[in-house]
């Protein structure tokens, strides 16, 4: 494979490319060639002081007394340049986190623009009331930004799930300090050097690379920092909510989930086998939201693996810039790892391993590549039935009736999303009910819009992002009363 040239990059402050002020750079690898294609800037306090005083400037300046139709105009030009420079955008994403180039093109950067476009509409359209309370007086709410807004997203949709936060945030007047991960900050750069070409203000959006327990931390222990939001996992979540006590900062947390996908006998099983190994397998299982656990009612259970395992070997591992390829690498090496001693640790407790289970090579012997796994015979007490692996490796667990289905897939600590396979209106919609989770799909899975709110239950985080319930949680209400006694 040819080596590329790899590029330098610099840290976004204030609208100006800098250099981290310790000088300290990160190497960012594509996980398909093992290569270095980039460095970017390892950014500490010193940058963090510097970011946090460029976007209270801006917040207390230009962006603050710009008017909120301008602000959407602003946000709707930056949709369109995202998309403008769709095809080079999916090509770094790809070439950082080894996702296919088809899902990066066609999914990820076009959900990421429509993201941006959507919040773009909203800018002008966040009201306050007027409020009928006792007495002769006026009462009515503003609806204000809370200011300086920390963006803190993890690797498997870089672009996406920043754009989750930068649109909401900035349609109501906040402004942000964006850090990607390190895994893959590349994206989350080029979306700031959008940001300058489409004439956002300096320290409107500023975007600070470099590992999360430097760089994250600052930011969360900021004061100058009015909220994080964070995507990531839930050890990280739990460590940035104590750690955010101490300066009161408001949060949000989307956070990790091991999610069920349950097939009830009545379903339609080829539309069912579809949804359980696109919900684990589309990309290569590393997705918050992955149907993890596949519930499958004891009658058709048998008959329904063979199909899941034979549909899973058929899916082979391919170069991710080929626009033919489905299922590409894994994020990292630790990552490949990850998924490996859970796959010999699921073995060691005594569940039956029908698909995968081990590296995939695509003819380069480079690469994270892992095989589309499927374990049957799984227990809910076995390891990769509790915890979240983020691979691709699906634990199939059965169930007797519909109420014992919702009692094990209940039975997580997580509840990020969950679906439910079935004919029966009823069925279906009890089921969805009494799911303890964020999203329920009934008779799909992973389908995603902008307009649609997404997020956790119980440790799979809390707020909501993407429709109208994100603006709830990037701003504050004033309740303004005036006197109007004669
Ligand atoms: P991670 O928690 O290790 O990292 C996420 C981000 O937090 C990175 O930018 C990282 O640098 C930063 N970070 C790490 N330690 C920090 C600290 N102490 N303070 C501040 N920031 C810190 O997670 P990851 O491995 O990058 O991503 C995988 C996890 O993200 C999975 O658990 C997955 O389920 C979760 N996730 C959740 C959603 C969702 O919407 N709920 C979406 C995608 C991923």
């Amino acid at each position: 494979m040819p080596t590329t040239a790899i590029d330098h990059k610099k840290l976004l402050i204030n609208n100006e490319w800098r250099d981290a002020a310790g000088g300290r750079t990160m190497d960012v690898i594509n996980p398909a060639t093992e290569e270095v294609i980039a460095t970017v800037g390892a950014a500490g306090q010193e940058d963090v002081d510097a970011a946090v005083t460029a976007a209270r400037a801006a917040f207390e300046g230009p962006w603050g007394k710009m008017s909120a139709r301008e602000r959407g105009r602003l946000l709707s030009k930056l949709a369109d340049r995202v998309m403008e420079r769709a095809d080079e955008l999916a090509a770094l994403e790809t070439r950082h986190n080894g996702k296919p180039i088809f899902e990066a093109r066609q999914i990820e950067i076009p959900a990421a623009a429509e993201c941006l476009e959507y919040y773009a509409g909203w800018a002008d359209k966040v009201m306050g009331e007027t409020i009928p309370v006792k007495g002769n007086y006026l009462t009515y709410t503003l609806r204000e930004p809370l200011g300086v807004i920390g963006a803190i997203v993890p690797w498997n949709f870089p672009l996406l799930l920043a754009s989750w936060k930068v649109g909401p945030a900035l349609a109501t007047g906040n402004t942000v300090i964006l850090k990607p991960a390190p895994e893959t900050p590349l994206t989350a750069l080029a979306l700031g050097e959008i940001a300058i070409e489409v004439g956002l203000p300096p320290g409107v959006l500023n975007v600070l690379t470099g590992p999360g327990a430097d760089v994250g931390q600052a930011l969360v222990a900021h004061p100058g920092i009015d909220k994080i939001a964070f995507t990531g996992g839930t050890n990280t979540g739990k460590a940035i909510m104590r750690s955010a006590a101490d300066t009161l900062k408001r949060i949000t947390l989307e956070l990790g989930g091991k999610s069920p996908n349950i097939v009830l006998a009545d379903a339609d099983l080829d539309a069912a086998l579809r949804g359980a190994t696109s919900g684990i397998f589309y990309g290569k299982g590393e997705v918050c939201a992955a149907g993890s656990r596949l519930l499958v009612d004891r009658s058709i259970k048998d008959q329904f693996m063979e199909k899941v395992a034979a549909r899973a070997k058929k899916m082979v591992a391919g170069d991710p810039m080929d626009p033919k390829t489905r299922y590409g690498s894994l994020v990292s090496k630790r990552q490949l790892e990850i998924v490996e001693r859970y796959v010999a640790v699921a073995k060691q407790e005594g569940a039956t391993l029908v698909a995968g289970g081990g590296r995939a090579d695509i003819g380069t012997g480079k690469g994270f590549f892992f095989q589309p796994t499927v374990f049957d015979h799984v227990t809910p007490e076995m390891t990769i039935a509790r915890e979240e692996i983020f691979g691709p490796v699906l634990a199939a667990i059965e169930f007797g009736d519909v109420d014992e289905a919702i009692a094990r897939a209940n039975q997580s600590p997580y509840g990020l999303a969950a679906a439910v396979w079935t004919r029966d209106i009823k069925k279906a919609h009890y089921v969805a009910r009494k799911l303890q989770a964020g999203t329920v799909w009934i008779n799909t899975y992973n389908i995603f819009d902008t307009a649609a709110p997404f997020g956790g239950y119980k440790a799979s985080g809390f707020g909501r992002e993407m429709g109208a319930h994100a603006l709830e949680h990037y701003t504050q209400v004033k309740s303004v009363w005036v006197d109007l006694n004669l």
